[in-house]
């Protein structure tokens, strides 16, 4: 987890608007050459010489898609970042740079902010990005952060959603189902610390849910680990919504279908106790959850002998033709046909 220890509250209007953004983006530093200019003028000016560019944007406002009651601004940070990272990563592209557009109200200090830019700062450093700019304005209720990240990639390499074709094996990096379990236990804590604010929550056994929840990490290392393998996937997306919404996603730009294998799905065992716990169904969870950032992808049968074994990518089903639809085969050996919320109803099969 990443510490928070800056206590001080320091209004923004004693910087105003030019110093804030002075005082936020100084000591981010420029790596890439493809970053003519960054911070400072108009706009930002890139050069990526007859490579082709990936653009993709997301926006996270207070109270839809965060709770600063649970979430602290450090991770905040660190998460925008992997959200838009991981789109990247899909596209099997290299991330190179990235805006970041806020708006704050008054009642957060400068401190704040801080804590928020040292969250992008430690993952534009991890993940090798250059910040190159955004915007700054004043918001009425709450927090809004909107990044924009960039990427590159040979023509040839580029993985649409739209490239799955039928006997192609469908591939997930990770396991699933752990941030929304780490939700779960947030919640559920959130809840308790409301009644009895003295409570201190020990949160031990649930690190690794709640780490998967609070600071999540987009799959760079996968997307490095596909080209050393000298795997290009045939069509490819990152798990945002749930892995049955993910993979219907694929099926339908792809004009395909899929049979999904239940017993492949990969599970932590503490998402298997969690679930246990909150008397849910980890299937469902892995299929509905959302928010595990793991890649999904096909692949051609005969590159199955370069992935096999590797212990970050699970083999959990096959791409069929479009006409037989995406199914979930159940441990029952039952076929369930896939929704974007989970599955149908057992009792319609
Ligand atoms: P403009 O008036 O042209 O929109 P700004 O004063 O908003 O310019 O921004 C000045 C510079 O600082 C620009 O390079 C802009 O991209 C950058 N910038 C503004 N806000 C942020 C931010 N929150 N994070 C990073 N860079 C920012
Ligand atoms: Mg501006």
């Amino acid at each position: 987890m990443l510490e928070n220890k800056n206590q001080e509250r320091t209004a923004l209007e004693k910087l105003g608007e030019f110093g804030l953004i002075d005082h936020l983006t100084k000591n981010f530093s420029i790596t890439h050459k493809s970053t003519i200019k960054g911070i400072g003028d108009d706009a930002a000016v890139l050069d990526f010489t007859g490579r082709k560019i990936v653009l993709t944007t997301d926006l996270l406002i207070e109270g839809v898609h965060f709770d600063l009651s649970y979430m602290p601004l450090k991770h905040l940070g660190y998460k925008a970042l992997m959200v838009n990272l991981s789109d990247v990563y899909a596209m099997n592209a290299t991330a190179t740079q990235i805006t970041v557009s806020i708006a704050v109200s008054n009642r957060f200090p400068l401190e704040a902010l801080e804590e928020l830019y040292a969250g992008i700062a430690l993952a534009a450093k991890i993940y090798n990005v250059d910040l190159i700019g955004g915007d700054t304005t004043s918001s009425t209720s709450g927090m809004l952060i909107s990044i924009t990240a960039i990427g590159e990639a040979k023509e040839s390499n580029i993985v649409y959603r739209s490239g799955a074709k039928p006997n192609d094996l469908l591939v997930v990096s990770g396991d699933l189902g752990a941030a929304y379990m780490g939700l779960q236990v947030l919640e559920r804590e959130k809840e308790v610390f409301k009644v009895n604010p003295n409570n201190q929550p020990d949160l031990s056994p649930y690190s690794y849910i709640v780490e998967r929840q609070l600071k999540p990490e987009a799959r760079k290392d996968i997307f490095e680990l596909l080209k050393k393998l000298e795997v290009q996937p045939s069509s490819m997306i990152d798990i945002s919504d749930g892995l049955s919404s993910e993979i219907l996603h694929l099926c339908k730009n792809s004009k395909v279908g899929c049979n999904l294998f239940e017993e492949k799905i990969p599970l932590d065992p503490t998402v298997i106790s969690a679930c246990e716990e909150f008397k849910m169904d980890s299937t469902v969870v892995a299929l509905s959850g959302g928010e595990d950032y793991e890649l999904l992808f096909t692949i051609d049968q005969n590159d199955f002998d370069k992935i096999k074994g590797n212990p970050s990518l699970t083999v959990i089903g096959h791409i069929t033709e479009a006409g037989e639809g995406a199914h979930l085969i159940s441990r029952s050996n039952t076929k369930i046909p896939l929704t974007a919320q989970g599955w149908s109803s057992f009792d319609n099969d």
